[in-house]
């Protein structure tokens, strides 16, 4: 057992507040305590965060690249035992979990090359002995706001770009899985990180509204579920912020009759069921156009069966188990509700016991077909080792029911023809797309980003969007007089071209 507390000016910072249990999802047992962030502790970190700002945001680009190319040499050397605290807290695979390490240091690796990134533009002469140049500078205290299912690679998505534009960063990481976040600080500090620039808050809904309504923040990053994300973007806009809220999933795989089926099942299976589909970028639902769903079916079937659920840290385990006893209640009664509207349940992974881990959160990869669309089985984000498959009869039937989801986080085409490939990443109204690629997350150099209830705001995560989102624009226009020109003396009528 251990404590868990917000991590402040570099140094644990124990305050008295409520607190509530870190649980091992593999076994259900209580494994740590986490102290919850009330208003007080978020100043406190905002206050710190603040002061060593100023200094932070002045120092030079070159020695800020330094700290983070320091920063990416201790995660390398780190990740092992990173890994197994994500895989302990969160239940994933420990080579799935040093999978997201690697994912989110891209982020990181684009930070050390932040120089570039902020390089403004300059144009001689505009007007007679007139020149202009932009640049880009912090915004301040900024924060961010993360999920469960990536409780290293998300956070990673923001706070190296945010730190190396020169602003001081407060992350407040997901309840469930809050560990790797204080590790991930006293990397920092190990890199030559000043002390306040990288902030830790640990909680719920009580700091989450602190963060939204608190004056000394200027942008919140959000990354959740779709009515949370709603909700930190409205609340944070109301208290004059600048707000980036990604949200929640329900992405489609859609496999021609002309795709390579086992390749495409394996893809599939893999995403559907990988890290127990607990990824925004998840597959739960394969669309077979025409001929291809009785052999898709085949072989996503034998898929299924084949997958090894276990414990995260036993290295036979190919899925783990769910995040919490609710999210596991929660596929079963999505594949309850959907077997009782009439859905065949292909593969049926409900009994499922692991031996030794009786307690434990798990779910056996499912697979459902003939799913009515309005049954939550299909249409909501299930979150869990489910795969629906919905079966239709043209390419444009398939686009039409992606197209209809609310969501627009991520889709794929399997094919073998690139004129289909080509109408599918055209038509569709989502924002990643695969083509034979599953899980299509951009690499860290590119952004990431859903359309439609994917994704609430005006820019994509990481990357080139992460620098926009993370400064904020200054034009400088410049004279420096010659003799001539201070002797013409100044016109009241608004300058003209000259
Ligand atoms: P969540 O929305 O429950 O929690 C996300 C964050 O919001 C956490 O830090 C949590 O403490 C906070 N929070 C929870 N309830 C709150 C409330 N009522 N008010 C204020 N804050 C609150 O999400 P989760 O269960 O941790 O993560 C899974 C969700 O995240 C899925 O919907 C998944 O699709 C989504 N996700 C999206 C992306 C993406 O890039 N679009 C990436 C990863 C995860």
């Amino acid at each position: 057992m251990f404590t868990l507390t917000h991590w402040i000016d570099g140094h644990d910072a124990v305050f008295d507040t409520t607190t509530q249990p870190i649980v091992n999802p593999a076994t259900g047992q209580e494994i740590g305590t986490l102290a919850l962030a009330d208003a007080e502790v978020v100043d406190a970190a905002v206050r710190g965060a603040s002061a060593a700002q100023a200094a932070w945001g002045a120092t030079s680009l070159a020695k800020r690249m330094e700290v983070l190319f320091a920063f990416r040499h201790l995660l390398v050397e780190h990740t092992d035992a990173l890994a197994a605290i994500i895989s302990t807290e969160h239940g994933k695979t420990i080579p799935d979990a040093a999978g997201e390490i690697a994912r989110g240091r891209e982020s990181v690796d684009f930070a050390c090359g932040i120089a570039s990134a902020l390089k403004g533009d300059f144009s001689a002469n505009v007007s007679t002995g007139v020149d202009v140049h932009s640049i880009r500078q912090p915004l301040g205290v900024v924060a961010g706001i993360t999920p469960f299912n990536f409780p290293a690679m998300v956070p990673m998505w923001m706070h190296p770009i945010a730190i190396a534009c020169g602003n001081a960063f407060i992350l407040k990481p997901s309840e469930r899985d809050p560990s790797a976040s204080n590790y991930v600080a006293k990397l920092y500090q190990k890199a030559g990180l000043p002390d306040g620039v990288f902030q830790v808050v640990h909680g719920g809904k009580l700091a989450v509204d602190a963060i939204l309504t608190h004056p000394g923040i200027s942008a919140v990053s959000f990354v959740g579920s779709t009515p949370i994300a709603s909700y930190v973007q409205q609340t944070g806009i109301a208290a004059g912020k600048r707000v980036q809220a990604l949200g929640g999933a329900n992405n489609h795989a859609v496999v021609m009759p002309d795709a390579d089926i086992s390749f495409a099942a394996a893809q599939i299976a893999a995403g559907a069921f990988g890290s127990a589909g607990e990824r925004c970028m998840a597959v739960p639902v394969a669309v077979a156009v025409g001929d291809a769903a009785e052999p898709l079916i085949t072989a996503l079937t034998s898929e299924a069966k084949a997958v090894q659920v276990g414990p995260g840290d036993d290295p036979a385990t190919g899925m783990g188990p769910l995040i919490t006893s609710a999210s596991r209640q929660r596929v079963l009664d999505f594949i309850g509700e959907a077997v009782e509207g009439g859905a065949e349940l292909v593969v049926d992974g409900r009994d499922l016991v692991v031996e030794g881990h009786e307690e434990g959160f798990f779910v056996g990869p499912s697979i459902l077909r003939r799913v009515a669309p309005h049954l939550r089985a299909y249409c909501d984000e299930v979150f869990g080792p489910l795969l629906v498959v919905m079966e239709v009869d043209t390419l444009d039937d398939a686009l039409a029911l992606v197209n209809a989801s609310p969501y627009g986080n991520g889709t794929a085409i399997f094919t073998s023809s690139g004129e289909s490939a080509r109408i599918f990443t055209e038509q569709v109204t989502v924002g990643m797309v695969g083509v034979n690629v599953p899980i299509p997350v951009p690499v860290g150099y590119y952004s990431f980003g859903g359309w439609k209830n994917s994704l609430f705001g005006d820019h994509h995560a990481h990357g080139p969007e992460a620098v926009r989102f993370y400064t904020r624009m200054k034009a400088i226009t410049t004279r420096w007089p010659h003799h001539q020109q201070r002797a013409g003396g100044a016109s009241l009528n608004f300058p003209g071209h000259t």
